[in-house]
């Protein structure tokens, strides 16, 4: 039985039907709003529940900080 979903592209509104034998289906019309929904994505206009990415930041310069430093005792040392 072949099933026709119609769905609504979330970045341009364009309602586009689909088959949905054919498994998963990308909610878009085109590669253009993939691409468009990627970009919103990674410029962080879409934020998700959880842990703060500045608070993993943070972290991973303190311990770039404690091996820079560790580095340096190491260079003084004349053993
Ligand atoms: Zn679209």
């Amino acid at each position: 039985m072949l099933w026709i979903v119609y769905m609504r592209c979330p970045v341009c509104g364009h309602v586009l039907a689909t088959s949905a034998a054919g498994g998963a289906v990308p909610p878009f019309c085109s590669a253009r709003c993939r691409a468009i929904d990627l970009g919103r994505w990674l410029t962080e206009s879409y934020r998700i529940p959880g842990p703060s990415v500045q608070e993993e930041a943070e972290g991973l310069a303190d311990l770039t900080d404690r091996m820079a430093t560790s580095s340096v005792l190491a260079e003084e040392d004349p053993c």
